[in-house]
């Protein structure tokens, strides 16, 4: 995934209008209101009453349509799904109610005196300066009500400056106060900027941590899974599912400890088809692999102790790891699989012992000592298994020492 580093126009805009709306609502509202009665009490007794109504109810009008539509844009997420809209209609509530003011300043010129003027002048002033607060967050929001409201008042004064003594002077103040305001408007715009740009990058650069943070746990469960999938392949026979030699090995040498440590008892079986060879060459390879995976499954399912463990040990050989198991509970364990298989009946036309596949076994049970290793352990099963095929197969046989 790709990030921006720094904030898309329309973000910075929508967030400039969030601001905006948010917060200057209830100035807006208020100083437009206030102006609205200073200008009714200052012109009542000099202008028509009638116009000064008429004036007063299109200026509330105007600043109840542009409460209801900031609170309408707000409520319904506009400013963010139509940033340019929203735009445009604040800045023409904005024009327009700054030119209610201008023009009110300048018909009043024509009944009222100077010094009612000037009061009122001031009074437009105030009116801007009090909803200027967050409407700074969007320059061109305040600059457009403020020049529309000045300008017109600040060139009226300069043009008409032989009507009053103070026209001039009013005029060119106004005109100034508009380039300073210009120039104070573009550093409260660059600071509010600024501080949108920096919530936006953080709140960017969290969700960019977290995305990291969620890749990184992915990464680490394939590789468990990937991990675990090698440790299978290296200690899991693949025809069968049990474990291969390497594991068997393993398992022993550490069960061999950890019997040793106990003083406990530690017995092995070792076992081989009978015949298998025949087997093959009568049934063909692939049911003498359908073989082994039966035998396979009886032995799994006789060992199910915990701790004890079936394998294959070689072709057609297996093992048995019994921890805790003296001479006679392995041979036992044997016996049991002996039967299990004998009863499975699979047919073995080619065996001399019998009509179906059997098998011998070879136990071996010590308490293990330092001499103790997987090799001589599998030795001795292994030495009692040859006892057991040269005794006639299909039984078990006990390594003597
Ligand atoms: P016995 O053990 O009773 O003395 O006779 P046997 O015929 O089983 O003799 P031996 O143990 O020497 O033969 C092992 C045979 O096992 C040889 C081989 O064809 C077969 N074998 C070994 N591995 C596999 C295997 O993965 N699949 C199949 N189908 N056969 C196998
Ligand atoms: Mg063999
Ligand atoms: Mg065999």
């Amino acid at each position: 995934m790709v990030y921006q580093r720094h904030i898309p126009a329309r973000e910075l805009l929508s967030a400039q209008l969030e601001l905006l709306l948010q917060h200057s609502r209830v100035a807006t509202v208020g100083a437009n209101l206030l102006g609205l009665l200073a200008m009714v009490l200052l012109f009542w007794q000099f202008l028509p009453v009638a116009a000064l109504l008429a004036w007063a109810v299109g200026v509330l009008a105007l600043v109840v349509l542009r409460a209801g539509y900031n609170q309408r844009a707000l409520q319904f997420g506009e400013y963010h799904q139509r940033p340019g809209r929203v735009y445009a209609l604040l800045l023409l509530g904005a024009l327009a109610t700054g030119l209610a003011w201008s023009t009110a300043f300048i018909v009043a010129a024509s009944f009222a005196p100077p010094a009612l003027l000037y009061i009122f002048l001031l009074c437009i002033l105030l009116v801007n300066l009090v909803a200027m607060g967050m409407t700074m967050a969007l320059r061109e929001y305040f600059l457009v009500q403020l020049y529309a409201a000045l300008l017109p008042i600040g060139w009226w004064c300069l043009l008409h400056y032989w009507e009053a003594p103070w026209h001039l002077l009013i005029g060119l103040f106004t005109l100034g106060l508009c380039g300073l305001l210009l120039f104070a408007s573009d550093r409260v715009y660059l600071a509010v900027r600024g501080m949108i740009s920096a919530t936006w990058e953080r709140a960017t650069m969290a969700q960019e941590l977290s995305d990291l943070s969620d890749s990184l746990r992915d990464r680490n469960r394939q590789l468990a899974e990937a991990r675990k999938q090698l440790v299978d392949l290296a200690n899991v026979d693949e025809l069968t599912g049990l474990g291969n030699r390497r594991l068997v090995n393993r398992v022993l040498q550490e069960e061999i400890n950890r019997a040793r440590r106990n003083g406990g008892h530690l017995a092995v079986v070792m076992l081989d088809v009978d015949y298998f060879k025949p087997y093959n060459d009568t049934y063909g390879h692939d049911a003498g692999d359908k073989v082994l995976q039966q035998l396979a499954e009886i032995m799994r399912s006789t060992v199910a102790r915990a701790g004890e463990l079936a394998g294959r040990y070689g072709g057609e050989e297996f093992i048995l790891v019994l921890p805790g198991a003296d001479a006679a509970a392995a041979r036992r364990t044997a016996e049991r699989l002996r039967e299990r298989i004998d009863h499975t009946r699979i047919p073995h036309g080619a065996s001399p012992v019998a009509p179906c596949i059997t098998v011998s076994q070879g136990v071996a049970s010590v308490k293990p000592t330092n001499a103790t290793t997987p090799q001589n352990l599998v030795k001795a099963a292994d030495l009692a298994l040859y006892r057991a095929k040269a005794r006639g197969r299909d039984c078990v046989e006990v390594a003597t020492s």
